[in-house]
């Protein structure tokens, strides 16, 4: 039978012409972020459709907002979004590694070696260097936590900015770490514009930009209850279409006052089970706030969602639909329930009884702001992992150039064309340092022959590139280092997806109007 009728308005490529376009493809994506790699790199301005800008140095925000159709561009980007989940750092490179395993197995693809040949050989290097890695990680003491957050920050912002924000990021997982698990959503993130980044700090406790409703209810409690309802304390009144006919004029205002004595009884209900604090996440009536302050109940109005659940956390309580179905047990306990004015502006803190913390982001505009915020979720991420696990290992190069040179040897063992696609892997790791060097305008070529070099000469997997001398350096005496689980996941995440677009060899597009991004690189 002929395909025709199936495929029609589909546009298709075949084969090598298939893979030779996604190739490109995923090329063209790296390219647009690899200035941003280290920190040396440089930012991007990102402006969208209504003119808003953005100032970033971070990959994953770059491809994320960036309007990307080609579905092996968008493949990429999904695993620096994986990498942004998992480890929350190592984003840029991700795209980096997967974009060079593949300009290196197309070489092999030119050779007439088979694309399920060198997915096997990725495979299998994969499993090496993963192995290979545990050997040359270490545990990082914890005068090295501050630094190994650091270089998660490099070329993000200013060097003192980027020790405050490590420095914070730390203390805050170090306040919510219960034992073995740390669960970073008990960090709450609140920025603010104005002041320095200097300035951020850190409360203990969740602290939200709310104010009592009144000011006649307690202005702080110590040792309560707390009840939450993801609803509110409101009239019902008459909604819809529903007519209501209106023979007396008393009638409305018994109808009215019914509902005033509903209400009266649901905070009743709050007395008897003796709740001293209460937020909802809509409004709370006039008519009962003052019923609620003769009861001396601190209540919060319009608290959303994502605080209700971070309250619920923090504090065991159960958000409950509504009081009439709650029971004793939805409640939850804090320390201490404070309102208090910061800058001129109010806020809720709470210390509940479980852990929690917040942290208070400043920066003078909107943009460094938006970029302090991504800072702080990148350490986070990198606190977290270190502060769980603590397993590290030495940046700016040292490491890959170390696993590709272990790689190497492994290879000769091989038989077959398998060995060529473990070479090509090999090779392929070390641009990172070779990336690296040129966004800090040393010779990039160079610079790998020295640190391979140096590396063999010294038996020492942590020489790396010193970036400001552009001589090899060792990595841990400088600083750099990195959580072990980062470098893992971006092999993982870089491997994986290379792999899958190695296995493509048809391409089927029902629009015919997306192009395939010409790589700037001509010769890959
Ligand atoms: P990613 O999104 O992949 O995390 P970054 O722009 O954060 O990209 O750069 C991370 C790379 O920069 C890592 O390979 C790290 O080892 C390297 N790096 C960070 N600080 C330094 C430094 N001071 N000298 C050399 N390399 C560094
Ligand atoms: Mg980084």
């Amino acid at each position: 039978m002929s395909e025709a009728p199936i495929l029609r308005d589909t546009a298709r490529s075949k084969g090598r012409d298939a893979l030779q376009k996604n190739i490109q493809a995923a090329l063209a994506l790296a390219e647009a972020i690899r200035s941003t790699l280290g920190p040396k790199g440089l930012d991007k301005l990102l402006i969208d459709d209504d003119g808003r800008t953005l100032v970033t140095n971070d990959g994953v925000t770059v491809l994320e907002t960036a309007k990307v159709e080609h579905p092996v561009a968008k493949m990429m980007i999904s695993a620096s979004s994986a990498q942004d989940r998992v480890a929350k750092d190592g984003t840029t490179s991700t795209v980096i590694l997967a974009a060079e395993m593949l300009r290196n197995a197309w070489q092999l693809i030119l050779q007439g070696i088979h694309p399920s040949t060198i997915a096997r050989g990725f495979r299998k290097s994969e499993q090496f260097v993963l192995k290979s890695l545990e050997e040359i990680s270490l545990q990082a003491s914890e005068d090295m936590q501050k630094t190994v957050v650091e270089t998660s920050l490099a070329g993000k912002g200013h060097s003192s900015m980027q020790e405050t924000i490590a420095d914070i990021s730390l203390r805050a997982v170090k306040m919510i770490a219960d034992g073995e698990s740390i669960d970073p959503t008990k960090i709450k993130l609140i920025s603010q514009t104005g002041g320095r980044v200097e300035e951020s700090s850190l409360v203990q406790g969740l602290m939200l930009p709310k104010k009592r409703i009144a000011s006649e209810m307690p202005k702080e409690i110590s040792e309560g209850k707390i009840l939450l309802i993801d609803g509110g304390l409101e009239k019902r009144g008459v909604k819809g279409d529903l007519k209501l006919n209106v023979t007396d004029t008393g009638v409305l205002e018994s109808f009215r006052q019914q509902e005033r004595v509903l209400l009266k009884s649901q905070v009743d209900k709050l007395v008897e089970y003796g709740v001293d604090v209460l937020a909802c996440k809509e409004g709370i009536d006039d008519d009962i706030r003052d019923y609620l302050v003769k009861n001396n109940i601190q209540a919060f109005r319009r608290v959303s969602r994502n605080d209700l659940n971070m309250l619920s956390r923090a504090c065991g309580a159960v958000l409950v639909n509504s009081i009439s179905t709650s029971r004793v047990d939805d409640l939850g306990g804090f320390k201490s329930s404070k309102n208090i004015s910061l800058d001129g502006k109010d806020f809720w803190v709470v210390e509940a009884v479980g852990k929690a913390a917040t942290i208070i982001a400043k920066g003078s505009t909107v943009d460094i702001i938006g970029e302090v915020e991504r800072c702080f979720d990148d350490s986070l991420g990198v606190s977290v992992q270190l502060i769980e696990d603590g397993e590290i290992v030495c940046g700016g190069g040292a490491s890959y150039v170390a696993l590709a040179r272990k790689l190497r040897r492994f290879a000769e063992t091989m038989p077959g064309r398998e060995q060529l696609a473990v070479e090509a892997y090999a090779d392929a790791i070390e641009v990172i340092i070779r990336v690296l060097a040129e966004n800090a305008g040393i010779d990039p070529i160079s610079s790998l022959i020295d640190v391979v070099a140096e590396q063999t000469n010294l038996h020492s997997d942590h020489i790396g590139i010193n970036l400001t001398t552009g001589k090899p350096a060792n990595m841990l005496e400088l600083g750099v280092l990195e959580p072990t689980g980062i470098i893992k996941q971006a092999l993982i995440g870089a491997t994986e997806v290379s792999i899958s677009i190695l296995r493509i060899d048809d391409v089927l597009w029902a629009r015919q109007d997306i192009e395939a991004p010409v790589s700037p690189q001509s010769d890959m």
